[in-house]
């Protein structure tokens, strides 16, 4: 391998999956626009454990004008920051003013609610479209990417935070050891550093593949993510898995204090090796079943569609995606000429196969529940892409 691992620095960088040349996840675009390809290879690391996207894709083409994925349009994610405030109540009491900022805080959905709850509440997010509906909902965001430069600045104009916090954006940046340094030069000597990232874990458990993105630079088990952090002198002083995007993993580190001891498995490169041979027997079988089960849609249009749907190559097989984002309707699934369609649009037809290929799996509950609300009289089959195809 030519490049060394970018979270330790180590040789010894191993490939698990090469899924060949994919669009952006998040570059939806009108139809008949062209999307950019580019190669999406997945790594690991002997060393310190990290799985890493080999090929980095500027920062600025990721999250430019074309970003359209807005949290708060997501019932399922929506309650998951309300509950997420309420441990950040639970461990540092209510009404407690302390200083919390949230990296990637999106259109605000989590910093929303930790203000109800009393906290002193700052948001930064690269993506000036979501950060527009953050301020709209009266918080106080800054556009831009995190990193030492953003941090001196947020330093100077708000002092140390007593909390820092990021969901699903610690992953985002190629450079992590800036991002942790800048991390800890603005917390406060008995600060916390809470981070929700994808738990690698359940990728590998649920033969995730579709959750490979360029977006996502890195994933993280606990062991790696200890290790890596440990490296700046914090501790890990909590963990748990909750069930965010397919299972996500969520830690709270601090400078002072002692590290917990992990209970989760290790997982050694022959197991990553074996993992990316299945996930190859995965694609196989989904293409397999679209192609021979009337399927011609299916629901939801997150960037796991869109790796669902490019390496899967069954777009073919698409008259339309479903999605509830109105920042995604009139695009298309990026490398695709598969239209994005409103609920309410899909809710309106009349001759709705019943065969729905539930592309956004992780929220499966709730989409079978509007489904079978608005189709009472069809008997529909939900066909579920991962690890291996099921019908429910
Ligand atoms: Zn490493």
């Amino acid at each position: 391998m030519s490049y060394k691992c970018r979270v330790c620095g180590s040789s010894s960088v191993y490939e698990i999956l090469d899924m060949g040349a994919m669009p952006l996840a998040g570059d939806f675009r009108p139809m008949g626009m062209k999307n950019q390809l580019f190669p999406l290879v997945i790594d690991g690391c002997e060393s310190c454990g990290v799985l890493q996207v080999r090929d980095i894709v500027d920062q600025s083409l990721l999250f430019g004008p074309a970003y359209c994925y807005a949290t708060s349009t997501v019932p399922g994610l929506v309650r998951h920051f309300e509950s997420y405030a309420g441990s950040f109540a639970s461990r540092y009491g209510i009404g407690s003013k302390r200083k919390v900022l949230e990296i990637g805080c999106n259109d605000g959905v989590f910093l929303a609610p930790l203000s109800k709850y009393g906290f002193d509440v700052v948001g930064i997010d690269a993506s000036d479209n979501v950060a527009n509906m953050a301020r709209e909902k009266g918080l106080d965001v800054h556009t831009g990417f995190f990193g030492p430069d953003k941090a001196r600045q947020l330093a100077d104009q708000y002092g140390k935070f007593d909390i820092v916090t990021c969901s699903n954006v610690f992953a985002h940046n190629p450079k992590v050891n800036d991002f942790i340094e800048a991390v800890a030069s603005l917390l406060d000597k008995e600060g916390e550093f809470w981070v929700e990232v994808h738990s690698a874990h359940d990728l590998f458990t649920g033969l995730q593949w579709d959750c490979f993105y360029h977006e996502h630079c890195f994933y993280w088990t606990i062991q790696a993510l200890e290790r890596c952090l440990g490296t700046f002198g914090f501790a890990l002083k909590d963990y748990e898995t909750t069930p965010m995007h397919g299972g996500a993993l969520r830690a709270v580190f601090g400078k002072v204090g002692k590290t917990v001891p992990l209970v989760a498995q290790s997982l050694s490169s022959d197991d990553w090796r074996g993992f990316g041979q299945n996930c190859f027997k995965s694609r196989d079988v989904l293409r397999e079943c679209v192609q021979h089960l009337p399927i011609n849609y299916a629901y939801g249009a997150a960037g796991r569609a869109v790796t669902l749907i490019n390496w899967a190559q069954i777009a073919g097989s698409l008259d339309f995606v479903v999605d509830g984002s109105p920042l995604r309707f009139n695009n298309a699934i990026p490398n695709t000429t598969v239209p994005i369609i409103s609920e309410k649009e899909f809710f309106s037809l009349t001759n709705v196969s019943d065969w729905c290929l539930v592309s956004a799996h992780n929220y499966f509950e709730g989409i079978r529940n509007k489904v079978d609300a608005a189709f009472p009289d069809k008997k529909m089959k939900y066909v579920l892409p991962l690890p291996y195809v099921s019908i429910k």
